[in-house]
């Protein structure tokens, strides 16, 4: 048969979007960043990649994956049952049942598989969570999500199907050693945070620990202070643990693992090494629980259960809540002390006005250009044409009542890439960052300079 001439063909409609369609379909941040690495991993193996949360592979990791799939390889009936079957949307059955005597056994947390639901990744749990609970309510009030210290993960800023559903507080803007006048650190202000809850509209307070973007880690105290306030006004407290505690545990400070009746933890296999298996952990009241469960079966049947049934040997011997220390802690340590070595070094050579947030935790550098003349998404599109990618500012600042200039002159930078290609990559970011300064500087930046105060001055 001959083909129909195509000119002879009725011309395509092309499909309304609704609001939803119209919003998604313009680009977002996390949209732009996830579009960045596939690009990157697939199709220019010259890109330095600096852009992305893709963890690093880790020898260990790699080496007890390795072992843990050839076991699993002998095992045919297991296989084949987990690729067959399909799970509870809730999660796979011996999967919770484990985790949640793990978390009983080593961290003595009051919780049954009633408490945790299994999502696909972290990112689908917290779309579930914030549209679950922010949103237009059944008494018609409109309720939001209050991020209690911006910069705040890209990945959370498009989740709201109705708009407006963040609430953001601005952090006070410390220098925290005195002696390093080229390291800064945002820490909450509880006063903000107060504020916001008092207005009476708040649904959830959402923080991610470590933070991503700057790297931060809320200390206990912050932690347990959120927590109260959280409980006093009725509502739970999300800690997002992609990075943190229990596992993967990437976290440099003494910060320790928190859970409360009132508090909705999530983590993930991704950044243990995982990011493939799409599996994410809630862990949260029961109430919470069921309905996340059921979004799972609305918007996804089930989920993927690989991941689940890789890590189930390490969850019963313990070995999850301990790759963390013994592997990636020290690896992603010494990643960061090199890095920023490297930074430093190549910062300096350009002359550039620059301060990096303080590295407490996860595998980011926040940097700070207080001089840049231009947005920092602008600087990002220079970057990529020098074949350097790394995330701008902007797009972790969402949710804030007011402009800040500040939000504009920051890049998230990874360092879980080896020396070389950091090298190369703080090079050229140097000498680009001090094209787009304002002038170069060569003494390091004095406090005054950039409206800083020292302790809770902000920029
Ligand atoms: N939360 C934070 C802070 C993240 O950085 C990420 C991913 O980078 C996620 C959640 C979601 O990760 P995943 O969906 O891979 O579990």
């Amino acid at each position: 048969m001959t083909p129909p001439d195509p000119a002879t063909l009725p011309r395509p409609v092309g499909p309304a979007f609704s609001h939803l369609g119209e919003r998604i379909g313009t680009g977002t941040g996390i949209g732009a960043l996830m579009d960045d690495l596939g690009a990157a991993l697939t199709g220019d193996p010259g890109m330095r990649m600096l852009g992305g949360g893709n963890p690093a592979l880790v020898p260990e990791v790699a080496a007890l994956l390795k072992e843990s799939l050839e076991e699993f390889a002998t095992d045919p009936a297991s296989w084949l049952s987990m690729l067959g079957n399909y799970d509870p949307p809730r999660g796979n059955p011996a999967f919770l049942e484990a985790l949640a005597a793990r978390f009983r056994e080593s961290l003595g947390w009051p919780v049954s598989p009633d408490h945790l639901a299994v999502t696909a990744g972290g990112q689908a749990a917290f779309f579930a969570l914030f549209n679950l609970l922010g949103g237009t309510a059944p008494d018609g009030r409109r309720r939001r999500i209050l991020l209690p210290l911006a910069p705040e993960y890209i990945g959370y800023a498009d989740q709201g199907l109705e708009p407006g559903l963040f609430r953001a507080c601005r952090p006070a803007v410390e220098r925290p050693d005195p002696a390093d006048p080229r390291t800064f650190k945002y820490r909450i202000d509880f006063a903000a945070v107060d504020a916001a809850l008092a207005a009476g509209d708040i649904a959830a307070i959402a923080v991610s620990r470590p933070t991503n973007p700057s790297g931060n880690v809320i200390t206990d105290a912050e932690v347990r202070r959120l927590s109260d306030a959280a409980a006093r006004s009725g509502i739970p407290l999300i800690l997002d643990g992609a990075y943190g505690h229990p596992f993967p545990g990437i976290v440099f400070t003494d910060a320790h693992p928190f859970w409360a009746p009132h508090v909705i933890l999530t983590l993930s296999l991704s950044k243990l090494g995982l990011p493939g298996v799409r599996t994410g952990i809630v862990v949260g009241p029961p109430d919470v629980v069921r309905r996340i469960s059921a979004f799972t079966a609305v918007t996804g049947l089930a989920n993927n259960n690989v991941g689940q049934r890789i890590v189930l040997p390490w969850i019963r011997d313990g070995r999850l809540l301990e790759i963390g220390s013994r592997w990636l802690r020290p690896y992603y340590d010494e990643r960061r002390r090199s890095a920023t070595a490297i930074a430093r070094a190549a910062l300096d050579r350009a002359g550039v006005d620059a301060v990096l947030h303080r590295s407490e935790g996860a595998f980011f550098h926040w940097l700070w250009l207080p001089s840049l003349r231009i947005p920092s998404r602008e600087l990002y599109v220079r970057l990529k044409e020098r074949r350097v990618l790394v995330v701008p500012g902007e797009h972790f600042f969402f949710g804030l009542d007011e402009p800040w200039d500040h939000s504009r002159q920051c890049l998230r930078v990874s360092y879980a890439q080896p020396d070389a290609v950091l090298g190369d990559a703080w090079r050229i970011l140097a000498e680009t960052a001090g094209e787009a300064g304002r002038g170069r500087v060569h003494a390091r930046p004095n406090r005054s300079e950039h409206g800083q105060s020292g302790k809770g001055g902000t920029p």
